[in-house]
């Protein structure tokens, strides 16, 4: 039997050119094949964020965790204050983060399924000074997009310092990292991107480099400074040797195959497609009679689905799905975790892991006693497809 799809948010399944490459012979971090590698990653990464070459890119060896903690521990100082757009999980995440590092954290929330405005960001930021505004582009844990242009012109415009969590949105949801003002912008490599986990990636914008570059205080993590990353990368993007510690090496090859790939689509397709798709997921589900987690389409993300379980049916539908074809996530905000689960499209996704994804879900509904009309979920997303 063949195995079922990863559909969840992350990872995702990755091509199998990027697989092929981290199967590779581990070269030497040092080897001047290896140095070229990188170099490109470096270059590549920015393009893929739409920044410019006096932008900064970091590829570290962890997840997106350390991503978030690498942008605090270098921007934030003790007693900055800083807004935390709050839609969920990870934006509870960077608080906390920002919180060990000394920082004032005020919370902007918007109840499960909902987004923060421009306008009530702006609302915020008249109440007090802010030296920082961190917003998470997808929150993961419900589907909810938020509109980082119009809140970074915002923040900007009251003088603060814009970190976005992209990890699930970079490589999917539009992007225009120096159009939009976004000082750093940082995601993981198992997400839309499309590598294995283990890569922390990020672009700081020259005002963010400016504010590092003036702190008063040493930053407080040894693995995070900027100090011991900023030489490596500076090395290996003018194809020089260097080491402060070994990089993640055939992450990086696999790396730099998928940042080829999505320039090779371009991103202006990308963004297209991971639109569509998730348009044809989205009325699949709706023609299933479920609801979803974002109170509207037009704050739902492109790279997942959260749809809530109808009347009667529980997480054990998960199992039914994954015999049927397809593996999916349960709930992962606290409020609402048992009420909903995920479906991630990103990346390499193509029709045929919709169609496949939607036809388990019909076919685990039925095993799980709610009575669907076969096909009626293909029939919608074929219908949004032509
Ligand atoms: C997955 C995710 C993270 C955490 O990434 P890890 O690689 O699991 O550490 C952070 N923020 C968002 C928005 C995510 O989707």
């Amino acid at each position: 039997m063949s195995r079922p799809r990863l559909m969840i948010p992350g990872p995702i399944e990755f091509t199998d050119e990027v697989m092929a490459q981290m199967a590779r012979p581990t070269p030497s971090h040092v080897d001047p094949s290896f140095i070229e590698v990188f170099g490109q990653a470096l270059e590549d990464l920015r393009k893929v964020f739409l920044a410019g070459p006096d932008y900064q890119p970091f590829i570290l060896a962890g997840s997106g965790t350390l991503a978030m903690d690498s942008a605090v521990a270098n921007l934030v100082e003790p007693d900055d204050r800083v807004l935390v757009v709050d839609t969920g999980y990870f934006s509870q995440r960077m608080a906390d983060i920002v919180r060990r590092y000394g920082g004032e954290v005020t919370l902007l929330s918007a109840p499960p399924g909902e987004t923060i405005t421009p306008d009530q960001l702006r609302d915020a930021l008249a109440q007090a000074d802010y030296d920082l505004v961190t917003i998470t582009h997808v929150d993961t844990s419900t589907g909810v997009l938020t509109d980082v242009r119009g809140m970074t012109a915002v923040a900007k415009g009251a003088g603060a310092l814009v970190i976005v969590d992209g990890v699930c949105a970079a490589g999917a949801e539009e992007l225009r990292q120096e159009d939009w003002g976004v000082d750093v912008y940082l995601t993981a490599s198992q997400k839309a991107i499309g590598v294995p986990p283990g890569l922390a990636l990020l672009v700081a914008s020259p005002g963010a480099m400016a504010k590092w570059l003036g702190r008063a205080t040493p930053v407080g993590s040894y693995y995070s400074d900027w100090n011991h990353w900023l030489p490596i990368m500076e090395a290996y993007e003018a194809r020089k040797a260097s080491y402060f510690g070994t990089p993640a090496v055939n992450l990086i090859m696999a790396l730099g195959v998928s940042l080829r790939q999505i320039l090779d689509e371009g991103l202006e397709n990308v963004f297209v497609r991971h639109k569509r798709l998730s348009d044809a997921v989205k009325a699949g589900i709706a023609a299933l009679g479920l609801s979803q987690v974002p109170t509207d389409h037009a704050h739902a993300a492109h790279t997942l689905t959260c749809p809530r379980y109808p009347e009667g049916v529980d997480a054990r539908l998960l199992k039914f799905v994954r015999e049927e074809g397809a593996i999916l996530a349960g709930g992962l905000h606290p409020a609402i975790k048992t009420e909903y689960f995920r479906i991630g499209h990103m990346g390499a996704v193509s029709r045929s892991d919709v169609l496949t994804v939607l036809g388990a879900v019909e076919a685990g509904l039925r095993r799980a006693g709610y009575a669907v009309e076969p096909g009626i979920a293909l029939a919608a997303a074929q219908a949004e497809l032509a």
